[in-house]
């Protein structure tokens, strides 16, 4: 078993896997190291034909607060998985590969794999957050979870990967870009996004009971209906959609730098804060 230091890797039930990240004391923010380490834990799991379904679960109050924005590990230094290259370069080129490599492409690679995957969601959910949640295939979320992606803030038109439309539909999607607030558990419920709403206390048991239903089901056929739904929404154009907001993302990133010498714009930086500071 790998030794891992942001996540944890564990089997809780026959054909049950469960990554479950492990920074609950910087609110699971999202390293470049976190990233591949799920990665690598979600590898492994497609790789044993014991594993049926995989559970994504976070410790501590809430789900993930995005990405760790003081994280300066080289993209270079991973075994990268997209074939980018070219994290290195200045200008737009470096910065635009390091996150088709580190976001994009992670979350289109966990969106395509073979197995079943499941998030478990507590807490607050932002931004990067929403790219460890939206790949998954079924969510579970406690009555407290909360959802934003506020980097409009930023100057930019969403987090890397823009499946917004899809998860929401159109409309609520806009609003959530325009404002950065929160949406509930309930209302992503009511949307389709969240697939249950449960109290935190039954969160791990009810995702776990569903885990163990699916598990019971034939991998070829989990397999196949995961693919089939992935066909439809590839048919209406998902990943051309992804790409091309993708390119806007970095036209936004390169106005801030020319506008702001920074590829964000600065006066984003206390609206993001305000909205991930804890509650409690
Ligand atoms: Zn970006």
């Amino acid at each position: 078993m790998a030794d891992y230091e942001r996540i944890r890797w564990d089997v809780p039930a026959p054909g049950v896997g469960r990554v479950t990240l492990a920074r609950a004391d910087k609110r699971n923010a999202q390293d470049r190291r976190m990233l591949y380490e799920i990665d690598a834990a979600f590898s492994a799991a497609m790789r044993d034909d014991a594993v049926k379904v995989v559970v994504l679960a976070a410790d501590g109050p809430d789900f993930s607060s995005g990405h760790d924005l003081r994280d300066a590990e080289p993209v270079s230094g991973f075994d990268t998985v997209t074939g980018a290259g070219g994290f290195d370069q200045p200008g737009q080129h470096g910065m635009m590969a390091g996150e088709e490599e580190i976001y994009l492409g992670l979350c289109w690679r966990w969106r395509n794999l073979p197995k079943p995957l499941i998030a478990q969601v507590q807490g607050r959910v932002i931004a990067g957050g929403l790219m460890l949640v939206w790949p998954c295939d079924l969510i579970i979320a406690s009555d407290d979870a909360l959802f934003s992606d506020p980097v409009v803030a930023f100057g930019v038109n969403g987090h890397e990967f823009f499946v917004h439309a899809w998860e929401l539909g159109a409309r609520k999607a806009k609003e959530m870009l325009f404002r950065g607030r929160f949406l509930t558990a309930q209302e992503c419920h009511r949307l389709g996004m969240v697939n249950h709403v449960v109290s935190r206390d039954e969160l791990e048991p009810f995702t776990m009971d569903i885990a163990k239903e699916i598990a019971e089901r034939p991998a070829m056929g989990l397999r196949l209906a995961k693919m089939a739904v992935n066909a439809s929404l590839d048919a209406q154009g998902q990943w051309n959609a992804v790409q091309s907001a993708f390119a806007m993302h970095h036209i936004g990133h390169a106005n801030a730098r020319i506008v702001h010498g920074t590829p964000i714009d600065p006066s984003g930086v206390d609206v993001v804060r305000d909205l991930a500071k804890p509650s409690d």
